[in-house]
């Protein structure tokens, strides 16, 4: 859906909660507190502002509890807005632009976005695990590099010496990606990345020469190695897939983001990881807001 779209089909609030409530119900209305499907609307006038009852645990409540849009005071075609800017922003954009562009204040715009990278980063974790071709890489993400104090600093000592964070990562051929930052790179690290997200029964991993995924590799049925000191592509063997996600992942950062705090890298590789992963999806808003709603 693209903006004047959107703008088109939720001009109302009511209009935005009937979507939501499509969404979340799918025509069966159920209390977000106890579960119950007894429930019936508010007996009120004011469509906007209606609430729903539950006859079971009394409880009133409205299809944006418990969801993103929960407490929130904002318009929801707002929030809708913001969100379908977010979603259609091929890099990444950042919440002084849409705040320029929307006309809402940007802590404001800052603080839904947020809400929206904590909701990619769940789906991220519901994501499978990658099978068939899987390459893992590491990259160095955010802060300025230090200067190096000698020559020998500089020498293959991945990211070190550097204010960056490091970011591991695996991504299947033709397939999904997951990554997520680590506070060290190291044989310990990778191996515990790569249990979770990665299937070991049948994959074949290929990394490069780096020491560190020595072992890690080891525990899968098939692996491979390129060397990037000699060449970066040996027939099929070779981390270009996961290099592609890694410029996508540093042009939005490098380009958006460098002001922010590196506290907050895993969300903002929760959002590459969801605008890769789901690139192909039919309409990115629904699948978005449906995964929004259901955490
Ligand atoms: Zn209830």
């Amino acid at each position: 859906m693209n903006i004047l779209e959107l703008f088109q089909t939720f001009q109302t609030q009511e209009q935005c909660l009937d979507y939501l409530e499509a969404i979340r119900w799918r025509g069966e209305p159920q209390c977000p507190y106890c579960d119950s499907k007894k429930v019936c609307r508010h007996a009120s006038n004011d469509r906007a502002n209606q609430r729903w009852q539950c006859q079971d645990c009394h409880k009133a409540f409205a299809v944006t509890v418990g969801t993103i849009f929960h407490r929130t005071h904002k318009p929801l075609q707002q929030w809708f807005l913001v969100l379908a800017l977010m979603l259609n922003a091929k890099k990444s954009v950042s919440s002084h632009q849409i705040s320029r562009d929307l006309g809402i204040r940007q802590p404001t715009v800052w603080s839904m976005m947020h809400r929206a990278r904590v909701a990619m980063a769940v789906d991220q974790k519901a994501q499978e695990l990658l099978y068939g071709i899987v390459e893992t890489d590491d990259a160095f993400i955010g802060g300025k590099p230090k200067k190096p104090n000698k020559k020998s600093d500089r020498k293959g000592k991945r990211g070190r010496g550097t204010e960056k964070t490091c970011v591991i990562g695996a991504v299947e051929r033709g397939g999904k990606v997951k990554a997520q930052p680590v506070t060290e790179l190291n044989s310990t690290s990778i191996s515990e990345f790569l249990s979770k997200t990665v299937d070991t029964v049948g994959t074949m991993v290929m990394a490069d020469q780096l020491p560190a995924y020595n072992k890690p590799l080891g525990a899968f049925d098939k692996s491979a190695r390129i060397d990037h000191s000699t060449q970066y592509v040996d027939g099929m063997i070779h981390t270009n897939t996961i290099e592609g996600f890694w410029s996508l992942v540093k042009r939005a950062w490098y380009g958006t983001h460098h002001q922010y705090s590196v506290k907050l890298i895993g969300l903002y590789i929760s959002e590459s990881c969801f605008k890769y992963n789901h690139r192909k999806a039919h309409s990115l808003f629904d699948y978005f807001v449906a995964r929004a709603v259901s955490i």
